[in-house]
Parts: structure tokens; C-alpha cells; sequence
């Protein structure tokens, strides 16, 4: 038996528990993983209250991503107490997830932990950093370097924010921060941001084109959001979209890919492919501040994530939640 953060949905509802499970209850997969800690991410907060249909498979064990130690093994590549980490894969969506202390999954979903990182500082990093490093590559990919112009982080105090603020910054970027949140100006420009603006600038309708204020984007908010920081880029400049904390609309314009050759590039942390997934980590373990790191995660027991999940679709959560999932 261990303890899982349990999804539950019959004629009593949908409600999010920690229960005893058996290990019988786990799905098919080449590897078991005693899990040290995972997070509450957006989509687990959606997945948590079921204010979308996250979970497709019931009952099932919360949770998108996690970081532990082989327990067994049936697959080459891995053996008994290799470190790994997971990300995305429907894991927590349709096949049983990291908040518990025990997952089997297929061993091409597991990534070996980079030399350097902890399983803490793995999901501490979670599946929102991984997404914020795949963000930075897309602008890599673009040819985007310091010398290009401001980078422009959206969502800036949320998970894929603040690490992409930390780790642009690290890379000799000067970094814009837009945030709800104005009052954690200093704490934004501790972890690198050289500017901080309110996101109310970005969040209404807006005009197809503005005045060309960034390079680059980093967005995780969507919607008016987007389509503002579209416009606000500069000629042959690149914006990796990659959430949608506003909306999943996008009210834009065609106006900043045809007149300014700005690119938009669609930022998916899911399905993304084995080697972009080692290159997103390995690029985390070199470039982001692991100090910085600390700065912006609070560590929670198992029993709290269901609350965490509630408050970070309320906006209430600063930076990353790890859990411990054995407290
Ligand atoms: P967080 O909740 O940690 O961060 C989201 C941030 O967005 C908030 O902290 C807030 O920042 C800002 N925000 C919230 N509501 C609004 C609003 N109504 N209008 C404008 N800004 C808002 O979430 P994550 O960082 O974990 O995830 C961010 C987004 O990225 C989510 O939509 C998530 O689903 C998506 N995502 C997508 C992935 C992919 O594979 N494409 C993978 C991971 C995440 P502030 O207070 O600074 O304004």
C-alpha cells in the first residue's frame, strides 16, 4: 500500500483525497518510481478542483510530474535506484500520477535527473520550469541573444514566469516582468527582472500593432495578453506562447507576423520529444541559479496540495510548490 492524492468521480461528485492505494492499483508501465516529490502546477490545481476535465480516468493519482528513485526496473535503460524525473506524458491526466509515493510509467517517459539537481530542486524546477526552459530554447532557436533587445515575461510571480525570469537573466538577458502583483517588484528584480510593469498594460484590447518594445516573449498568460505582446515585438523578433492564465483566446492581429516577421511559436511541455526534453533539463541544471531557485519554493506535505491546487487557480500562489510526498 502507499498514499496518493486520489481523483475520485461517481454519483457523490468529483472530490480530491489522500487515500492508502494498493500497488495493484498501478497502471501497466516498464518502470516503478518511489516517488520523492512532485508539485502543484496550474493543471494539477485544474486536475484538483476539476474546474476542467483535466482527469479523464477515475479513480486516478494525481499529479503531472514527479522526481524519485527506481524501485524496479524491466527496461535496460533504467535500473533499481537510478534518479529520474517525469513530466507530462497524460501522467496525471489518464494514467496515474506523482502525487503519490509510488508511480509505474513507460520508460520513454522518464528523463535520468541531471547531474547537479536534487529530486527536491527537480520539482521544485516541475513541469512549469521545464515549460519556462523550453520557452527560452524556442527564443534560442529563433537566434534571439542578449544583444537582440528585452525579453518580455508574462505572468511573471507564476511558476513558468519566475523561472524563466531567473534563468533569461542568468543567460545575460534584460528581462521585463508584467504582473498582476506590482508590490513583489523587489522580489521580481532579485530574480533578475531589470524592469517590472503592471500587467494591466497587456491584458485589454489593444491595438495590431504598438510601439516595438521587446525581442522576445515568454508568455504563460494568453489571450489580450498575447496578442499585445505580438504587437509589442520588435521587427523579426520571436514569442513563445505557452499558456493561457488569461484566457485561451487570442484576439489578435496577423499584423505583427506580416508587416513585422515576428514569429509565434507554440510551446507544448506534454507530448514534446525525448531529446528536447533532456536538452530542457540539462540546459535547467547549468542555467538556472539553484539559490534563486530556493527563493521561490515552498515546500508543502501530500494532504496540502489539494488546498495548493485551489490557490493557485486563484492567483494566491507565488512561484513553485513542491510536495514532499512521503510528509
Ligand atoms: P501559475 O499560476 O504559477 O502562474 C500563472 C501566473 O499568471 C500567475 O501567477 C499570475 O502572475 C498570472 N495570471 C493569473 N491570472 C491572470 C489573469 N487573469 N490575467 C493575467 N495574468 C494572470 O501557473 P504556471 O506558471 O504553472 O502556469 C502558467 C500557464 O502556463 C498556465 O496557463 C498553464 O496551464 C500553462 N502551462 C502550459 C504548459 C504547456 O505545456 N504548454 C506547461 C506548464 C504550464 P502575476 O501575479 O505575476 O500577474
Amino acid at each position: 500500500m502507499f498514499k496518493a492524492l486520489v481523483i475520485e468521480k461517481d454519483d457523490a461528485g468529483y472530490r480530491a483525497g489522500v487515500k492508502q492505494v494498493d500497488d495493484s492499483a498501478l497502471p501497466p508501465g516498464e518502470v516503478t518510481v518511489r516517488v520523492e516529490y512532485s508539485t502543484v502546477n496550474y493543471k494539477d490545481g485544474l486536475a484538483i478542483t476539476g474546474k476542467s476535465p483535466v482527469v479523464r480516468k477515475f479513480p486516478l493519482n494525481a499529479g503531472i510530474d514527479f522526481a524519485g528513485t527506481v524501485e524496479a526496473s524491466d527496461d535496460a535503460r533504467y535500473k533499481t535506484g537510478d534518479r529520474v524525473v517525469l513530466n507530462g506524458w497524460g501522467v496525471g491526466e489518464t494514467h496515474s500520477g506523482g502525487l503519490a509515493q509510488k508511480a509505474r510509467v513507460k520508460a520513454d517517459w522518464l528523463v535520468p535527473l541531471p547531474a547537479g539537481l536534487t529530486t527536491r530542486q527537480a520539482m521544485a524546477i516541475g513541469t512549469a520550469g521545464y515549460t519556462a526552459m523550453l520557452c527560452v530554447l524556442a527564443l534560442e532557436h529563433h537566434g534571439l541573444t542578449p544583444a537582440s533587445g528585452d525579453i518580455l515575461v508574462t505572468g511573471a510571480n507564476g511558476g513558468v514566469g519566475s523561472v524563466a525570469i531567473a534563468v533569461l537573466a542568468k543567460l545575460g538577458y534584460r528581462v521585463i516582468a508584467s504582473t498582476g502583483r506590482p508590490q513583489e517588484a523587489d522580489h521580481l528584480k532579485a530574480l533578475g527582472a531589470a524592469e517590472v510593469i503592471h500587467r494591466d498594460e497587456l491584458a485589454s484590447p489593444g491595438k495590431p500593432l504598438a510601439k516595438e518594445r521587446w525581442a522576445g516573449v515568454v508568455d504563460s498568460v494568453g489571450s489580450h495578453t498575447l496578442a499585445n505582446a505580438c504587437a509589442g515585438t520588435r521587427y523579426g523578433g520571436a514569442v513563445a506562447a505557452c499558456g493561457l492564465a488569461q484566457g485561451m483566446d487570442f484576439p489578435g492581429s496577423v499584423a505583427p507576423f506580416i508587416l513585422r516577421g515576428v514569429t509565434l511559436y507554440g510551446i507544448d511541455s506534454v507530448m514534446a520529444p525525448p531529446a528536447r526534453r533532456r536538452a530542457a533539463w540539462d540546459r535547467l541544471a547549468r542555467d538556472l541559479d539553484l539559490a534563486k531557485l530556493e527563493s521561490i519554493t515552498r515546500e508543502i506535505a501530500l494532504a496540502d496540495a489539494v488546498q495548493a491546487g485551489a490557490d493557485i487557480l486563484a492567483g494566491r500562489i507565488r512561484g513553485r510548490v513542491v510536495v514532499d510526498v512521503n510528509a
